[in-house]
């Protein structure tokens, strides 16, 4: 899902190339995507892109100050910039906003359509879908506590629940507890004055970075290659991979949807945590420290040789 580095380098990218210029028209091609019923999208042609702002990780294109385009983009929606009148591709294809000197493609890879578009005719109506967490860039050292400490969480939770903090998901929380060196499922409540100073620092650092790199790769152009798995990533994506710091395999946790990648020697003194694919593979007996992990491993591969056909 498109987290805060992303959304930022979408909104400069649509300022740049669509700032003030005439909504010319509009298509919504799929029966799915639009999920208000007034102010009749097609109301906005005829004016102008005024602003392009976010809540939390959704995008709002102003048009006129007087319609609202709320895009949500999910996990696998997508914006592309293409030339005046550029066709939706069929199954992708949600929504096409054409401006004067190019269209605006909404698009959402796979069968689950989750990506969502709102229209409102007041900036209040459109903030009232914001989950209320905070922007930790923004955020002073004691209010990005308070909003941390509020309920008692595995770390993994508190970053990426939008009701605590905005615009931070699987991948940057990853890497967010990598920089503070913090396992994924301590508490928030084990934190001490000193830990939660220095997560808001991880946070900030890890996001800032993120937003510098990913404006610095589009340029004048505009993002193509949106996606949480880049090889600069620490262990985001990286399972089994060397740690760029201490050189341990990273590891995963596999958890409903999702899973938290995460570096044994940096963030949990060495210790592998419970993994439910890991311990289905190896019954009861998943290793609980790099050591053992690699032991299993030797065994597994030393196991395949003598017996080449697997059984
Ligand atoms: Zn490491």
């Amino acid at each position: 899902m498109p987290e805060y580095p992303d959304i930022e380098v979408y909104k400069s990218s649509l300022r740049r190339v669509a700032g003030g210029e005439t909504l010319v028209g509009l298509r919504i091609t799929s029966p799915f995507v639009l999920r208000t019923y007034e102010p009749q999208p097609t109301k906005a042609v005829g004016g102008r892109l005024t602003d392009v702002w976010s809540i939390g990780k959704r995008i709002v294109l102003s048009i006129d100050d007087n319609f609202h385009f709320v895009i949500h983009l999910m996990i696998a929606g997508r914006l592309r910039w293409r030339k005046p009148g550029a066709g939706l591709p069929g199954k992708r294809g949600l929504a096409a906003f054409d401006f004067e000197s190019g269209t605006l493609l909404f698009t959402e890879e796979g069968k689950k359509k989750r990506a969502s578009l709102h229209v409102f005719e007041s900036r209040e109506e459109a903030i009232a879908l914001d989950r209320g967490g905070i922007d930790v860039i923004a955020s002073t050292a004691d209010g990005f506590a308070d909003a941390l400490m509020r309920e008692n969480r595995t770390l993994k939770r508190a970053l990426t629940d939008p009701s605590i903090f905005s615009g931070i998901g699987n991948a940057y929380s990853d890497e967010i507890l990598h920089r503070s060196r913090q396992s994924p499922f301590k508490r928030t409540s084990q934190l001490d004055e000193r830990e939660v100073a220095a997560l808001r620092d991880a946070c900030i650092a890890v996001l800032t970075e993120w937003k510098e790199r990913l404006l610095a790769e589009v340029g004048d152009g505009f993002p193509e290659k949106v996606t949480a798995f880049r090889d600069e990533m620490a262990v985001h994506g990286r399972y089994n991979l060397a740690c760029p710091v201490c050189g341990a395999p990273i590891q995963r946790v596999v958890y409903a949807e999702n899973e938290a990648n995460y570096c044994p020697g940096c963030q949990t003194d060495g210790r592998i945590l419970a993994d439910r694919s890991l311990s289905r593979l190896l019954k009861d007996d998943w290793p609980k420290t790099i050591e053992e992990l690699e032991r299993v491993r030797d065994e597994q591969k030393s196991a395949g040789r003598k017996n080449p056909s697997g059984r």
